[in-house]
């Protein structure tokens, strides 16, 4: 295997290359010259949101000027607004706007950009993308579209990797698809095994076998799903290891055969097979796993000629110590990730310049011997969604939206913004770095604690009691974690006493009344949480108010701020559109309850079935009249790329469909009503 290097650019002076607008150090150095005329003055970001942000901040930082791309969903968007000049590339839906390549390349003609940085997810991965840039005259921030090839599905880039002497996890990686083929490998392999779409990506078509019975089972639902997401439905059969953790390696090629890696991430919270918060370095790392992991991903990268920011990926057996044989490579994702900037706090090194300098010609900025670990990082990713759902996209426009001070927030919306149903519903990336990790997880905690949004529900709570878990404190972190730990790590308490009060007083504006020399005042609210009704009795006046909430009475008494039964209240409250939020250990909305609604909706029964969140109708597969069984699947309703399948609660008769197959529809419509028995 190959050992780390600079590679071509070795023996040079190494140092960190100043920023663009500083005098460089070495000036009379020819090839630093060289290197200075190379940099862009003008990109084009081919994305949206926190990492079209993200990479406009560095621009702004080295004075390259830069182009945003948007949608119509994202005319007014954080990333379009903080651009130097923005193009319209079409309508909301990503298959005529962010996954439009040719779009995105007029843009990059009509605006003069040298450069197109695609960012991650939509086309950050597609070589054909990477070479139409290319072919159209410009630089393309990212790795040669053979490497992207190289490494585009799971199966080859396996093969690729055994070849050059990357340890890969043991598994069936061929082209024989057929089911019983598949049966004897996996009984080969032995279970429990894992099936992965060979074009997989975001954690879609995996399934966890974990006996013979169930394989076909799983492979059909493996299929259809990566089918539905790739349009790909080959799959291969990996050995699941068992306390599985993910740790990744950030590597650095350039275009003189330097090579270097950034050390590793461990991204082994999570949920669905999907990253919930990391962190860098990984817990008990060792000098010589992190040597061979190290060795093991700059092989990787050299292998296919890489250039840019890349990460391999590594399964490793988290049963006991980490061990320099005990890990295997999974996939190598060629683009910068969501969870780089972990990495950039504990190395110090800005990554986004690193794949603009390297686009540029420029060797890469250090040598591997000159790259250091100071402290620990962690990050965690804030989403709109409902947790109680069972984590179900929540779009909804950020009344209220504040992060605390002190602490990286890489977002892209503003409170104001709308999170649509037609993209990733990420809130903002949480990154905090400290001299040692449990204070980096300190910091953590107390951020999220301290982050405030409203306007959507988010997994604030849900990050927050992860990020005070016993087992992640001490360093257990394993896949399963969360899974093995989701009815505590979801558990959301009922709205306490005080805060019903407090909120109550703050829905009824009574401060707002004047002190008078009047008889106190009694009035009764009907208020909701969301989760629980309640009938909140206010007596008093002005800014003395005694409050019955059903379970306590409370004093409170109005000072600046409200105080309950003299104390503080544990959080903070904002005033929103439609009611107000108390941050406190949990996001709390309480709204004043429309009688009226509650009574017309329960009138309706429980034959109608309407969208959980907006969306579109994908299919609707009823007319009104039609007999329906129970449980037969009468509409899919599609939002932020998942899929929601509306059943019949019971057999009987279609009342009315008032919508359409291709409607958008809001939270709350109507999709249709059925009622028991026939005709
Ligand atoms: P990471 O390891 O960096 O989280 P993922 O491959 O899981 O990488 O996803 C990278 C980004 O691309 C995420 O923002 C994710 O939401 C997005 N993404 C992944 N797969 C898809 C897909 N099939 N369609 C749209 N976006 C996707
Ligand atoms: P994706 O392209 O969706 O990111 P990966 O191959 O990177 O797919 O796998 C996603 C996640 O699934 C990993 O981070 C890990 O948690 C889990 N996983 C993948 N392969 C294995 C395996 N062989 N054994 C146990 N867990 C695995
Ligand atoms: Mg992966």
């Amino acid at each position: 295997m190959a050992g780390p290097g600079t590679g071509g650019c070795q023996g040079r002076s190494h140092g960190v290359i100043p920023p663009a607008l500083k005098v460089p150090e070495g000036i009379f150095d020819a090839e630093k010259i060289r290197i200075h005329l190379h940099m862009f003055d003008k990109i084009l970001i081919a994305n949206r949101a926190e990492i079209a942000c993200r990479i406009i901040d560095t621009c702004d930082r080295l004075g390259i000027a830069t182009v945003a791309v948007f949608s119509d969903a994202d005319r007014v968007a954080r990333h379009v607004a903080i651009a130097r000049e923005s193009v319209r590339i079409g309508p909301a839906p990503v298959a005529g706007s962010y996954l439009r390549g040719d779009a995105i390349i007029a843009a990059a003609q009509a605006t003069g950009a040298q450069a197109v940085h695609p960012g991650y997810g939509f086309l950050s991965e597609n070589p054909e993308f990477a070479q139409a840039v290319i072919d159209a005259g410009f630089s393309w921030i990212g790795p040669p579209p053979a490497a992207i090839r190289a490494m585009g599905f799971k199966d080859a880039a396996k093969a690729l990797m055994a070849a050059a002497g990357v340890p890969v996890v043991p598994g069936y990686h061929g082209a024989d698809q057929d089911d019983d083929a598949l049966a004897a490998e996996a009984a080969a392999i032995g279970y429990p095994v894992l099936i992965k779409a060979v074009a997989g990506g975001g954690g879609k078509g995996m399934r966890l076998v974990r006996d013979a019975a169930s394989l076909a089972g799983s492979l059909a639902g493996a299929r259809s799903e990566a089918m539905a997401a790739f349009g790909n439905g080959d799959v291969l059969i990996e050995k699941f290891i068992r306390n599985p953790r993910h740790i990744e390696v950030q590597v650095f090629g350039d275009s003189h055969g330097g090579a270097v890696h950034l050390f590793e991430r461990d991204c082994s919270l999570q949920r669905r097979y999907q990253k919930v918060i990391e962190e860098a370095p990984a817990p008990g790392m060792t000098a010589e796993v992190r040597a061979a992991m190290g060795d093991a991903a700059v092989c990787a990268a050299r292998a296919i000629g890489y250039e840019g920011a890349g990460t391999v990926e590594f399964i490793v057996d988290g049963s006991g110590p980490l061990r320099p044989d005990g890990f295997w490579f999974m996939e190598m994702n060629t683009r910068l990730q969501v969870e780089h900037p972990v990495t950039e706090m504990i190395t110090g090194v800005d990554l986004v310049e690193w794949q603009l300098r390297v686009a540029g010609g420029e060797c890469l900025p250090l040598a591997q011997e000159d790259i250091s670990i100071t402290g620990h990082a962690f990050e965690a990713r804030i989403y709109a969604e409902d947790v109680a759902k069972g984590f179900l996209p929540a779009p909804g426009t950020l009344t209220h939206l504040r992060f605390p001070a002190g602490v990286r927030a890489d977002t892209g919306v503003r409170a104001g913004d709308t999170i649509t149903p037609y993209y990733d519903p990420m809130i903002a990336k949480l990154i905090t770095h400290g001299p040692t990790r449990k204070a980096a997880l300190a910091t953590l905690a107390r951020a999220l604690a301290a982050t405030e949004v409203a306007g959507s529900v988010t997994n604030l709570a849900f990050l927050g009691a992860l990020a005070r878990h016993d087992g992640f404190a001490r360093g257990e972190v394993d896949t399963g974690l969360i899974a093995q730990n989701l009815d505590t790590l979801t558990d959301v308490p009922p709205a306490e006493s005080r805060e019903i009060a407090l909120a109550a007083v703050a829905l009824a504006g009574v401060q707002a009344t004047p002190f008078t020399q009047w008889t106190p005042l009694r009035r009764t609210i009907w208020i909701t949480d969301g989760q629980a009704h309640h009938a909140v009795v206010l007596t008093g006046a002005g800014g003395d108010w005694s409050v019955e909430t059903g379970t306590a009475t409370h004093r409170l008494t109005f000072d600046a701020g409200w105080l309950v039964d003299g104390n503080h209240p544990a959080g903070r409250v904002v005033d929103t559109p439609d009611g107000v939020t108390i941050f406190g250990a949990h996001t709390r909305h309480f709204a004043l309850r429309d009688l009226l609604d509650t009574v017309s909706g329960t009138g309706t029964g429980a034959g109608t079935l309407t969208a959980p969140m907006p969306g579109l109708v994908k299919t609707l597969d009823v007319a009104a009249g039609d007999p329906v069984q129970e449980g037969q699947v009468l509409a899919v309703l599609e939002a932020m790329k998942m899929e929601h399948r509306m059943h019949a609660p019971f057999a009987g008769t279609v009342v009315r469909v008032p919508v359409a197959a291709g409607d958008h529809v809001s939270d709350g419509a109507l999709i249709v009503e059925i009622r028991t028995g026939d005709g």
